[in-house]
């Protein structure tokens, strides 16, 4: 779902990364800030202070959807979740769960954790800009502690909408799993409710560029096809659990793979193994056990010339535990891990033993199939926004 992230800091634990994207946005609100919004709320100051205006201001913004994001996080982990960290991006924060709650009450009491704190926030902004004015403070600082009070309620408030996969379209989904006490049915009432506001905010957005507000316009059409997709990938990644739950990775895995000793030239391994037999990577073992893998992008790091000199054992890549899996560990976790590392592939190994190789594709032709196999009415449902 994101770009390539770059940690910023670690709080409480937590680390919180950043989307290129998000830095284009900081530009965009600093600049919209102090040349739009605060110049025509508050006429006649220098153009320095709108800056240190807009700058404040954008930063209170980004402290305010971190604090919000990170109340998640925290009461999320005192109840047991295990996150990700929180990324920054194009259209605020997120704090990535490693797994779904495991019920609708942990679900139900991290999710309102954000927006209480956002609420929380903007009660805390309004009675220091109160006793800001109270005492006498000039009006550019009171003008940004007003404007985080508005930010911080719009946060509340949208985030609430009842559409997954935002706030209140978890809140929902956590009311009606409780009623029914079946996520399946309450995710698919939840995200087709999402797919429906997104479609409504990427219409909004259509009409509004339509009448002259082109910028605030594509802001809409971008979230509402945030949204969908978000919902979309959320029920779709459920679905897959559910129909892998149980599944071990032995059972999609292809045993006996061929492997490579790492003795074995690098010359020899491009002429046999990946040109030879057109295979982009080969497992390395040594001794019976499962060292490493090597491939194209190893290969392609060594000069031609040096290849007929250079040996497997010297260039592969190392065994670790994004690599790697065990015969007995679910083929959703797999699947998880392939993705999270951004990796195609993984070994199978027991005890040290290579037993086999799991693809993506083995992983997803068996979805497939299972997703056939559901009764019509799951099967309608499972692509809520197409
Ligand atoms: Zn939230």
């Amino acid at each position: 779902m994101f770009g390539r992230r770059r940690p910023l800091m670690r709080l409480l634990g937590f680390e919180i990364r950043f989307d290129l994207t998000w830095l284009i946005i900081v530009a965009l609100i600093v600049f919209s800030l102090s040349a739009g919004y605060f110049p025509a709320a508050y006429e006649d100051l220098p153009t320095s202070t709108y800056i240190w205006m807009g700058v404040l201001g954008a930063s209170g913004l980004f402290i305010s959807i971190i604090l919000h994001e990170l109340a998640h996080s925290v009461v999320g982990r005192h109840m047991g979740m295990t996150f990700h960290g929180i990324t920054l991006f194009a259209f605020g924060g997120a704090a990535e769960l490693e797994e779904e709650p495991p019920t609708p009450r942990v679900e139900f009491w991290m999710t309102i954790a954000g927006p209480a704190t956002s609420i929380v926030l903007a009660i805390l902004f309004y009675v220091a800009g109160m006793l800001l004015v109270w005492m006498g403070t000039p009006a550019p600082i009171v003008a940004v502690i007003s404007y985080l009070v508005v930010i911080n309620v719009l946060l509340a408030a949208f985030n609430l909408l009842p559409a997954f996969p935002l706030d209140g379209g978890r809140i929902l989904r956590a009311a009606l799993w409780a009623w029914r006490g079946d996520v399946l049915w309450a995710t698919r009432i939840a995200t087709f409710v999402g797919g429906g506001l997104g479609l409504a905010l990427v219409l909004l957005g259509i009409v509004s560029a339509f009448y002259g507000n082109l910028i605030g316009g594509m802001w809409w059409f971008l979230i509402g096809l945030f949204i969908r997709a978000g919902a979309s990938m959320s029920y779709q990644r459920l679905l897959a659990r559910h129909l892998l739950a149980g599944v071990p990775v032995r059972r999609l895995m292809k045993g006996e793979p061929l492997s490579v000793s790492p003795s074995l030239t690098v010359a020899d391994l491009v002429e046999d193994y990946l040109l030879g037999r057109s295979m982009k990577y080969v497992p390395v073992v040594a001794e019976g056990s499962f060292v490493g893998q090597v491939g194209v992008e190893e290969v392609r790091r060594i000069p031609a010339g040096e290849r007929s000199s250079r040996l497997v054992g010297d260039i592969l890549t190392p065994a670790d535990a994004l690599n790697t899996v065990s015969p007995d560990a679910e083929a959703g976790a797999a699947l998880e891990q392939m993705e999270r590392a951004g990796r195609n592939c993984l070994f199978v190994v027991a005890a040290g033993r290579l037993v086999g190789v799991v693809t993506r594709k083995d992983v997803l032709q068996y979805l497939s199939v299972a997703r056939e196999l559901q009764p019509p009415s799951g099967r309608a449902a499972a692509h809520p926004a197409e």
